[in-house]
């Protein structure tokens, strides 16, 4: 596992709900506290067609239309964090889909109780990441730089 690559990249947002309870500090908090470097962020409201991309897996289910909507009707905080399996460690910190499954000491075993308002989305694999950040950000949105604490935080 040391060899695992330091510069793995996962895309996670946290959903109106989260930002409209005042959960931002909290959340990121979880990412920074951690020692994942964070290398992009912006608050936006997302469109109906970034929203069908960014879902496309999902755009044909039933619960779809609605949580589109949901989505589009206030801030989403859209942030890609940089480190050691991050994709993997992302969605263990953001805890199971349905926060009734989500243990206590994830983002949604904390902070949520239905599936249609569970506060934060993280990437499933490295290659959703990468279509995910492309999706949200610019390149040169995306920020190069090297922690001070990098050398306590890896060995
Ligand atoms: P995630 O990767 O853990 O966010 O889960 P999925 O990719 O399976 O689903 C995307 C999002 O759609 C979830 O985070 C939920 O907010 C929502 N969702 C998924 N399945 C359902 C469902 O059956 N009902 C409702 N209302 N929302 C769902
Ligand atoms: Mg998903």
């Amino acid at each position: 596992m040391s060899s695992q690559p330091q510069n793995e990249r996962t895309f996670i947002a946290i959903k109106p709900d989260g930002v409209q309870r005042g959960l931002v500090a909290k959340i990121l908090a979880r990412f920074e506290d951690r020692g994942f470097k964070l290398v992009a962020i912006k608050l936006l409201k997302p469109s109906e067609q970034l929203l069908r991309e960014h879902y496309a897996e999902h755009v044909d289910k039933p619960f779809f239309p609605k949580m589109s909507a949901f989505m589009s009707s206030g801030p989403v905080l859209a942030t890609v964090w940089e480190g050691k399996d991050a994709v993997r460690q992302g969605r263990a910190i953001l805890g199971a889909t349905n926060p009734l499954n989500s243990a206590p000491g994830t983002i949604r075993g904390d902070f949520a109780i239905d599936m249609g308002r569970n506060v934060c989305h993280g990437s499933d694999s490295v290659e959703s990441a990468q279509r995910e950040i492309s999706l949200w950000f610019k390149p040169d949105e995306l920020v190069e730089w090297t922690p001070a604490q990098a050398g306590w935080v890896y060995e």
